[in-house]
């Protein structure tokens, strides 16, 4: 499930948005993200505690930050991506969903 935070130029405040799925994200960036706290469109995205992990046999995407998530899909590395999306959808049937605000 993606995540994401953001800071809003207009009232200073952080937030964090999750989605249900890429295609939630991307219809919602498609649409105007907008502050949840005064509506403002003026927000960045901030990525926070980026450390990617070196490659290795064992790597563990489920542990991952959606930071470092973000990280790996914006490296365009299609076989990193797929391995990622594989596990994470494998872990997110034994997490409950909360619904988006
Ligand atoms: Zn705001």
């Amino acid at each position: 499930m993606p995540a994401y935070d953001y800071a809003c130029n207009s009232c200073g405040k952080s937030s964090s948005l999750f989605y249900k799925s890429y295609a939630a994200y991307d219809a919602a960036r498609a649409g105007g993200i907008t502050c949840p706290h005064c509506g403002s469109s003026d927000i960045v995205r901030v990525i926070v505690g980026v450390t990617l992990a070196k490659p290795s046999a064992d790597r563990s995407y489920k542990k991952m930050t959606s930071g470092e998530m973000l990280n790996v899909l914006e490296s365009g590395k299609a076989g990193e991506v797929n391995e990622m999306v594989r596990q994470v959808t494998e872990t997110a049937k034994d997490i409950p969903t909360t619904p988006t605000p």
